[in-house]
């Protein structure tokens, strides 16, 4: 057995992801490859290097791997895995483009989101939006997995001294080109690796209020900002930041979801946070059901109440 980690980063550096993909393929107990493919990406390769665990790096480095088009991304991916037993991703929005690609070149089942690894072939997953969780049996020669990161602590991001082994680009697919991308700048936290988040929900009702109401009270906290997709959909802030079976999935220290009902969607996202504070007019909103702490009343006048609060 061999398992092959497919490293989530800006090429500079790793995105945290990865570390909790490492614990997951580390419940395998074979020796663990990363590979690194990305464009002027020594940073990221030697970072993959030093995490404690991993025994080889093989770093691709080419442009056809600068945008980690799914095109580029999965023939790689296939021809390095043929010498694996799995393949393993990070849930992200990058391996969720060329993860089911990977596994259709392959001629293999993907087995996504997987919570918990039983053994070598048996692999534990939510299904139903997190309604129920299925125990799923693979006889595929070559897994290939994406694991949450919520579910798995991340490894420590030193102490290893692995080898970085050069390795040979594919041929850049030849009708797909990148063309751009609109990302946005934040300078707060991570979304998924936010120890606080503050989500706010269609009740905000505008961007405004996202700025005025809820981002006081990130900064306070320290924060990441996520939403439900009532208030993404409705505009109010960018679609990257929305939580749920749709958007990203997270599990933070501490969850206050302002004005959010608690839709089975939104709660796909969020549920495993370990303190979940709601603030809701409403006190039947399902969302008082999986809160730890719930506040009944208008959130226009709690939220700013709190933030004076917490003082500085
Ligand atoms: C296939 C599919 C996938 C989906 N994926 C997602 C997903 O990933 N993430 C997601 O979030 N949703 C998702 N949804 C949508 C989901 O079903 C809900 O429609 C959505 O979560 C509702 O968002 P909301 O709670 O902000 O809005 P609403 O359901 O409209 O709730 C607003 C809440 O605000 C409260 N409120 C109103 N005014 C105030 C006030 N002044 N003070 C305090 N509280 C107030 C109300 O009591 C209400 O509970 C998905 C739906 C489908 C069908």
């Amino acid at each position: 057995m061999k398992s092959l980690v497919i490293a989530e980063h800006d090429h500079k550096a790793l995105r945290p992801a990865t570390l909790n993909a490492i614990t997951a393929a580390t419940k395998l107990g074979a020796p663990i490859s990363v590979l690194v493919a990305g464009f002027q990406a020594d940073g990221a390769a030697q970072a993959a290097a030093a995490i404690t665990g991993v025994a080889e790096v093989l770093h691709v480095d080419d442009a056809a791997y600068e945008h980690f088009l799914a095109e580029n991304m999965a023939p790689l991916i296939a021809a390095v895995a043929k010498d694996f037993t799995h393949v393993i991703a990070p849930s992200v929005s990058n391996s969720k483009n060329f993860m089911p690609r990977v596994a259709a070149l392959l001629d293999v089942a993907q087995i996504s989101d997987v919570i918990a690894v039983e053994s070598a072939d048996t692999f534990v997953r939510p299904i139903y939006a997190g309604n129920a969780i299925a125990t799923v049996q693979s006889a595929d020669a070559i897994k290939v997995l994406t694991v949450r990161g919520t579910a798995f602590n991340p490894a420590p991001a030193t102490g290893g001294s692995a080898t970085i082994t050069k390795t040979a680009a594919q041929p850049a697919h030849a009708s797909v080109s990148f063309v751009g991308q609109e990302l946005s700048q934040s300078v707060r936290p991570e979304l998924t690796a936010a120890k606080v988040v503050v989500s706010g929900g269609r009740a905000l009702g505008s961007a405004e209020n996202f700025k005025t109401i809820l981002e006081p009270l990130a900064d306070k906290l320290n924060a990441a900002i996520g939403a439900s997709r009532a208030a993404v959909d409705a505009g109010y802030v960018p679609n990257d930041y929305q939580v749920g079976q749709t958007g990203k999935v997270v599990a933070p220290s501490l969850y206050i979801a302002v004005g959010i009902s608690g839709a089975i969607q939104h709660l796909a996202g969020m549920k495993d946070s370990k303190v979940i504070v709601a603030i809701n007019k409403d006190p039947d909103a399902p969302i008082f059901q999986v809160a730890d702490y719930g506040l009944v009343g208008d959130l226009f006048q709690i939220v700013p109440e709190l933030t004076k609060a917490i003082g500085d």
